[in-house]
Formats: C-alpha cells, sequence, structure tokens
C-alpha cells in the first residue's frame, strides 16, 4: 500500500514514511493511492476494539516496516473503552446511539489519534531523542502529552495562545514536567504554528535532537480514527444503516468517517456539525470553497475557519455532487448549542460538552432527514469544559480520574514572545 500527496507532486511512499513526515514533500496531505475494501469477514464481532484495529488497518500497513507490529501497536494505543451507548429521549420520540470517545487520558477524541501516533513514532524511532512539536489551541496538546509522557526517546514541546486557551484546557497543557515542556505563546494559535513550522523548516535535526511534530494533518492520527467506525458498523450491523453525527473543526474526524464508509463499512449518510464557523456548510451549499478566519465559539476546538482535511475530502471527491451524494453539513450556533446542553437532563438525561452538542442539536434540528439510526460521535467528556457547561445545567459535573488527576497537579510554563527566535533560543537552554 502506498501514500500519495493529494497535490501529486510527491513520490509514493510507505505508511511509515507517511507519519515521519507529517506533511508531504509539495505540501499537500497524504492519502491512500487507493481504498483497500474490507473483507466482510472483518465485521464478524468478538474481537475487542484492539483486534478489530489490527484488521481494519492491517491493509494500510502491508509492506510497510510497521506491518508487523501493528497489532501490538494496537493493543498498546487502543487501551480504553469506546462504548457505544443507547441515546433515548424522554419523551419516547427519539432514538439512537452515542459513541463515547472521550474515555481516554485528556478525556477528548484526540486521544485515539495521539496514542495511535505515538505508538508508531514509538515503533519507528531511532536511537537518540526526538523531540515532538505540537502548536495548539486546546485540546491536541494535552493528548499528544498524555501519548507521549515519559516515553523514553521522546520530548514534547507544546505551543499555545497564552490568551486562547480555557482555563481546564490551560491546565491540561501545563501540568506535566518530566518530557513536557509548555510554552505560552504571546500571541494567537496561527504564531504558533508559524513558529513550529519555521523551526521545522529551519532542520529536522536541532544539535543532537531530532525534531518532528504531531499536528493533526499526521495520516497516523487519521488512520487511527477508522477503527471506531468500524466498531460502530461491527456493533450495528444487521439493522438499520447507522448515520453518523460528526462534530467537525478540522474535518480529521469527519473524514474517517467518509474513509470508513469507502472501505466498504456499511454505514449510512455523514452529518458534518461545525459550529458558527460556516465554511464548510457553504462549500456543500454554494459549491464554492472560501476558508474564512476562525470565530470564537463555546465549542471552542473547533474554531476552524480553514479545516485543512477538506483537502483530502475534494482530493477523494473532485466533483461536489459525488460528495452531496453521502454526506452533508450543517453549522450549529452558540445559541443553540447552550439551549442544547440547557435541557440535555431534561430531554436526554444527560450532560454533554458543547462539542458533543453541536451534533445532538444538529440531529434535533434534522429530525426524520437525519436517518432510521442516528449515531452521535460523543468528542469530549462535559468536566472537560466544566465552566460552560456548569453554568448552564446549574449541577455539578464529576470529572473522571483521571481528569480529577490532571487537575490536581501544579501547572508550569514559560512565557515567550510569539517570535521563532525566542523559541529556538529557549529550546536551547534546559528547561
Ligand atoms: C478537535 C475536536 C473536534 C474537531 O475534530 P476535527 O477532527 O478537527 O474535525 C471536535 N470536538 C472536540 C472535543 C475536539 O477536541
Amino acid at each position: 500500500m502506498k501514500f500519495v500527496s493529494t497535490r501529486g507532486q510527491s513520490d509514493p511512499v510507505a505508511v511509515d514514511v507517511a507519519i515521519q513526515a507529517g506533511l508531504a514533500p509539495d505540501g499537500g496531505l497524504y492519502v491512500p493511492a487507493a481504498m483497500p475494501m474490507l473483507p466482510a469477514a472483518v465485521l464478524e464481532s468478538g474481537s475487542s476494539i484492539a483486534q478489530l484495529g489490527a484488521k481494519v488497518l492491517q491493509p494500510f500497513f502491508a509492506d510497510s516496516c510497521l506491518e508487523g507490529e501493528l497489532s501490538e501497536i494496537c493493543r498498546r494505543a487502543f487501551d480504553f473503552p469506546i462504548p457505544l451507548e443507547r441515546l433515548r429521549s424522554k419523551a419516547g420520540d427519539v432514538e439512537a446511539r452515542i459513541l463515547e470517545l472521550f474515555h481516554g487520558p485528556s478525556s477528548a477524541f484526540k486521544d485515539v489519534g495521539a496514542r495511535f501516533l505515538a505508538e508508531c513514532m514509538a515503533s519507528l524511532a531511532p536511537s537518540g531523542l526526538t523531540r515532538v512539536m505540537v502548536a495548539t489551541s486546546g485540546d491536541t496538546g494535552g493528548a499528544v502529552a498524555a501519548a507521549f509522557y515519559r516515553r523514553p526517546g521522546f520530548e514534547v514541546v507544546i505551543l499555545f495562545p497564552e490568551e486562547g486557551v480555557s482555563e481546564e484546557q490551560a491546565q491540561q497543557l501545563t501540568c506535566w514536567g518530566e518530557n513536557v515542556r509548555s510554552f505560552a505563546v504571546s500571541g494567537t494559535f496561527d504564531d504558533c504554528q508559524r513558529m513550529l513550522k519555521e523551526t521545522l523548516e529551519a532542520g529536522s535535526v536541532h544539535g543532537d535532537v531530532r525534531l518532528t511534530t504531531a499536528n493533526s494533518i499526521n495520516i497516523a492520527r487519521l488512520l487511527a480514527q477508522l477503527v471506531y467506525y468500524a466498531f460502530i458498523a461491527v456493533e450495528l450491523r444487521g439493522g438499520q444503516l447507522p448515520s453518523l453525527l460528526v462534530p467537525s473543526g478540522n474535518l480529521g474526524n469527519a473524514t474517517a468517517a467518509i474513509w470508513a464508509r469507502r472501505m466498504g463499512l456499511p454505514l449510512g449518510k455523514i452529518f458534518m456539525v461545525t459550529n458558527a464557523n460556516r465554511c464548510v456548510p457553504e462549500y456543500m451549499e454554494k459549491g464554492v470553497w472560501q476558508p474564512r478566519p476562525s470565530l470564537r465559539t463555546l465549542a471552542n476546538a473547533m474554531d476552524v475557519g480553514a479545516p485543512s482535511n477538506m483537502e483530502r475530502i475534494r482530493h477523494l471527491f473532485p466533483e461536489i455532487d459525488d460528495l452531496r451524494e453521502g454526506v452533508a453539513a450543517l453549522s450549529i450556533d452558540d445559541a443553540a448549542i447552550a439551549a442544547c446542553i440547557q435541557s440535555g437532563l431534561a430531554r436526554w438525561g444527560r450532560v454533554f460538552d458543547p462539542h458533543t452538542a453541536t451534533a445532538v442539536q444538529a440531529m434535533e434540528e434534522l429530525g426524520e432527514a437525519c436517518g432510521p439510526l442516528p449515531v452521535v460521535i460523543a468528542t469530549a467528556h462535559p468536566a472537560k469544559f466544566r465552566s460552560i457547561v456548569e453554568a448552564l445545567v446549574g449541577v455539578p459535573v464529576e470529572a473522571p480520574a483521571a481528569l480529577a488527576e490532571l487537575q490536581q497537579r501544579p501547572s508550569a510554563y514559560e512565557s515567550i514572545p510569539a517570535s521563532t527566535e525566542a523559541l529556538r533560543a529557549s529550546l536551547s537552554t534546559e528547561a
């Protein structure tokens, strides 16, 4: 199996090369040269998520130097529960399912991709020290830190905008110590991304440290996300075709859903649900791709004005009408997110975080257009956004044990100006 660039100007490579490179040399994103079809036997039940992962991902790893390690990588990466629960309205008018992706160490779905990426990189790592750099607007940094924390041979450098993250997120970005260094940048998320890019462009080696990045366009993160869509298909096989409501920002999660269905998994319509950042629904409506500056919303991990994975989706569907056949998009604004969280206990007996609330609200607005068996993809635990959620539901939201433990730890970070020089200078000194 080879991976090619969406821009078509880079050599095809095996999965391990694509993982280590992140971005293709021509600036495009790696995609499979051809989507493998899954044999029907994969859908037989009786496997754990880790075992299912090894079966679903096998074709992508064929003939790579990670092929022999794939089962072990999956066993280590998929080590937390991903329950598919019933979601029934108390009035009895809606019967749906909800996939809880928030039982990992950072209580958000990004743990799935980050842990898988970390296991792949650890299997590939040559001797010496690898520095994994990540620019984050909120959730990614915590998931990457958790995945590499105390891992021999790796050091994590997190860059986050000093003013741009919530209090709970800031704690998760700064509570690690040991092999994780956090930098609060006096600038925006875009400044953090630029500093990361300039540092990497200056050379992939810094002294005797190798540099790499765990940003969200890495193919390993996307492949890991195929596994839980296969899990949904296995769990619900033989019944109505499940449709998927995916809270979307950079579109990594939605792209994985689209790829999973392309591999032949029995999945129905896919809804990409955005917050007030509307460029995806506008594209689906008008057929014109118009990225915009991002707006700040209650669902801040989805505050993306120029979703990078759209490039992968458009590569798979050069004709927008083909995309429209099985994929739709809608936008949920802050007022509707807040109302959905507020009514959650009375209507569903559940407390939703602001990201998951976009999907629940979309299901409500779509009604029958949603299909006979909607599955809400729950991307974060409500306690991760406690201050927003508690104010709306009026009852305390209990944090899962892993999150509560992180919240107790002392926080430490270094403040730097939004300059690549300043970052470089700090990195060449000891923490
Ligand atoms: C990152 C994130 C999203 C958006 O996922 P994409 O793959 O970027 O579309 C949704 N919800 C939460 C909680 C997130 O952290």
